[in-house]
């Protein structure tokens, strides 16, 4: 096993950024993580102008899997998030979707104590870790670790959280995986600009396999499969993620009228974030569905 401290980051994903540990597929690996913003904020009278604005959304790494060549997909599956004791949250103007209607910036502490994050006395929210930003390295120019894309990047997507199973594209050698900006507990839209942001710690094992199986990125849980998709406005990325998701069924040998038919009665256009440089939306399909579709095509082939 593998354990990367949260003292090797990066604020960008990037061909040349140096691994700091190279991996073979299958090996699993531990990723120590600061918050968002690099743990500055420890209390409620930090001054949010006062903040280093060039340390945020900081991504541990990234590693260099062997083997792992542009075209191909790498394989993350999420085994546990651990979230340390305390999480922050700071909104403010310019901030989130509302940042208009604040005058000044506001930081708020929430001590995270028997696995439930504390609101206030009356309410404690049971945490339900994701991670905000996981991404591969881009084989065009650097990617900042604030915004999402193909690469994955900051997704802020709260699906992507234990025992999940993330497809990323590899885009350069070795894919360079990098991870951070941890949240305790996030709705979707994030419309505070953060979720409950804390440090922690993710395990995970990678894989690799040849070529592209679908369009990235892709996710896996117990329950669902989403295909998830950012653009500058939340239409396209709806679209996009729609669009993805019917690739997915039409390569199972579903016909692409009846797969666009079976998502408008079975899936479900999810916001991840609208906060964010580009918007993040998801499509889930439930995995009995999609687990099914084989037969369909079978049903087809008989007819
Ligand atoms: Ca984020
Ligand atoms: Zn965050």
């Amino acid at each position: 096993m593998y354990r990367v401290s949260s003292k090797n980051v990066v604020f960008a994903m990037d061909k040349c950024n140096t691994p700091v540990a190279e991996v073979t597929a299958g090996s699993q690996i531990v990723f120590e993580t600061c918050d968002c913003f690099e743990n500055q904020i420890q209390s409620q009278d930090t001054i949010a102008r006062n903040l280093d604005w060039n340390r945020i959304n900081p991504a541990t790494g990234p590693i260099f899997i062997t083997g792992a060549m542009p075209g191909d997909t790498l394989v993350v599956r999420i085994e546990s998030i651990k979230v340390g004791s305390q999480a922050v949250m700071l909104t403010g103007p310019n901030l989130g979707v509302l940042g208009s209607s604040l005058k000044n910036n506001f930081i708020k502490i929430l001590p995270i104590i028997n696995g439930q994050v504390e609101f206030s006395d009356k309410i404690k929210l049971p945490i339900c870790p994701m991670i905000g930003v996981i991404g591969t390295a881009p084989k065009t120019e650097a990617i900042s670790c604030g915004t999402p894309g193909v690469h994955g990047g900051n997704m802020d997507s709260k699906i992507i959280g234990s025992g999940s199973t993330i497809y990323l594209p590899v885009e350069v050698p070795g894919a360079l995986l990098a991870m951070g900006d941890l949240h305790a507990i996030m709705g979707d839209g994030e419309v505070s600009v953060c979720g409950a942001e804390v440090p922690g710690e993710v395990t995970v094992t990678v894989e690799v396999i040849k070529g592209r199986p679908f369009c990235l990125p892709v996710v896996f849980t117990k329950d669902a499969v989403y295909t998830i998709a950012s653009d500058v406005t939340l239409d396209d990325a709806a679209v996009t993620a729609t669009k993805n998701m019917v690739n997915m069924l039409v390569s199972k040998g579903m016909h692409e009228a009846e797969a666009i038919s079976l998502l408008s009665l079975s899936g479900n256009v999810q916001i991840s974030q609208i906060v964010d440089p580009l918007k993040t939306v998801r499509f889930e399909l439930p995995m009995w569905i999609y687990n099914s579709i084989n037969e369909t095509k079978e049903t087809l082939d008989a007819k």
